[in-house]
């Protein structure tokens, strides 16, 4: 085709996105603002870096380390100011043990694929006992007087029956969170959970388990799904099956850490807040790129994006990063403190800590007038993929928040988040380019929408 015919015919096609939209000069910011996110891909490059640091659980060196390089990225940005507020956090340790044996009779079968649960108390020495499978709370309860002794298998399959992930990550999660204190009720040594996954291989899925001071504190173990199945079948054909177990693992004092916070000031209303946020604190068997290295390098670009493709934010945009979600939540109870009587209006905070991938929603908390007043602006959001803006709970550490008037979560596609979720699967290979810039892509244009449109009062 003639090149200028196409030029024309390029240009009558904007014209019609343009009444299509029925806002084009906010049309225009969007286009160049997804356009930039995607092919500058700066933010990727960020993420690169700071994943090489490497895992960056509460308490660790990492994760001190990591907090100082995102404060030093912020600045090398442009951001007015960038700081680290201290928080204390819990501090676990996993050692460098952490085995589960197969035997029959006194015979070695077979060494499983697993993980110590975050949080675990240790072995003190080896932990030899029979096993219990069962396959809910309610069959452990019925068969109480079997698992004195013995060490509980939880073995609950990820429902893969559902299209959202995250339901049937809800279903089996709670397994994780108290399996440890159920089992000990009733006499048990010790536990081992099949793995939360969506991903049909053999790595072990770390996350936190909880104890209570009234019940006996029992070690526990994340399992590969495969070695999950593998025992399950040894288990029915084999009554001399014991499991040998060996772990490190600690709780030590509380440690000093840190979130990060930084902003770039608003030029009409600096004292009006819209935060973009993500956790810092990972689990230690990967790198943690997915959650939630990207949801905090994603919030770390936007206000820089919407500098860098020309819009000025009215409103201050504010970067929270926060220490501890994964266990303790610690630095989401000290910024909402800090943030309780500061002076400010916080108007909106949004979180992303559901991995880098396709940008899908919004979910919306407390200001629920907002999303009608957004649905006319999902022709603009769509163009970074956003489909829906609905009702629905916002973020792990946001929801600490209590005087800021609109939160949201941040909702990518969620087939393969599983995959990944506190394994050594989540590693920044993982991470796709286009993915994770469209949802900075889609953040930034729901920041400068609320902004540049005074949604949020
Ligand atoms: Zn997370």
């Amino acid at each position: 085709m003639n090149i200028v015919l196409r030029a024309f015919l390029y240009f009558i096609l904007s014209l019609n996105i343009f009444a299509q939209t029925g806002f084009p000069a906010l049309t225009l910011k969007a286009d160049t603002l997804i356009r930039t996110a995607l092919r500058d891909s700066s933010g990727y490059k960020l993420l690169g870096e700071l994943c090489k640091i490497g895992p960056r659980l509460s308490g660790s060196d990492n994760s001190v380390k990591a907090a100082e390089f995102c404060r030093d990225a912020m600045i090398r940005l442009g951001y007015d100011s960038a700081w680290l507020q201290p928080v204390m956090v819990p501090r676990w340790v996993r050692g460098n043990q952490e085995t589960a044996v197969l035997y029959s009779s006194k015979k070695k079968i077979k060494q499983l694929s697993v993980a110590s649960l975050g949080g675990s108390v240790g072995t003190s020495g080896k932990l030899s006992a029979k096993v219990i499978e069962v396959g809910s709370y309610d069959e452990l309860k019925a068969r109480a007087s079997e698992a004195a002794g013995k060490i509980v298998f939880y073995n609950v399959k990820f429902d893969q029956g559902v299209e959202n992930s995250f339901q049937g990550y809800g279903k089996t999660a709670g397994y994780r969170v108290t399996g440890g204190i159920e089992a000990a009720k009733y006499g048990a040594k010790g536990f081992i959970l099949r793995s939360i996954t969506t991903r049909n291989d053999n790595t072990p899925h770390t996350g936190i388990t909880y104890y209570n001071d009234t019940i006996p504190k029992i070690p526990g173990l994340a399992i590969g799904i495969q070695d999950a199945d593998y025992l399950s079948v040894r288990l029915k054909t084999d009554k001399n099956i014991s499991l040998t177990l060996e772990m490190n693992c600690f709780n030590g004092q509380d440690a000093p850490s840190f979130n990060v916070i930084g902003e770039m000031r608003g030029i009409e209303f600096p004292d009006e807040i819209l935060t973009v946020s993500g956790h810092l604190d990972s689990w230690d068997k990967g790198d943690g790129s997915h959650d939630d290295g990207a949801g905090c390098v994603q919030s770390i670009e936007i206000p820089e994006l919407l500098n860098r493709t020309g819009y000025h934010p009215k409103r201050t945009v504010r970067c929270v990063l926060f220490m501890n979600e994964e266990n303790g939540s610690r630095g989401a109870d000290g910024y909402a403190k800090y943030i309780l009587n500061d002076g400010k209006k916080h108007l909106l905070a949004i979180e992303s800590d559901r991995g880098a991938f396709t940008p899908r929603g919004f979910t919306v908390e407390r200001d629920t007038v907002l999303i009608q007043k957004l649905q006319k602006y999902l022709p603009l959001f769509r163009k970074a993929g956003i489909e829906w803006i609905e009702k629905g709970g916002s973020g792990a550490d946001i929801s600490h928040l209590k005087n800021v008037n609109a939160l949201m979560g941040y909702v990518p596609d969620s087939q393969r988040y599983f995959d990944y979720h506190h394994s050594a699967n989540d590693v920044f290979s993982e991470v796709n380019q286009r993915e994770f810039e469209l949802g900075t892509a889609a953040m930034a244009l729901m920041v400068m929408i609320c902004d540049s449109e005074d949604l949020i009062k």
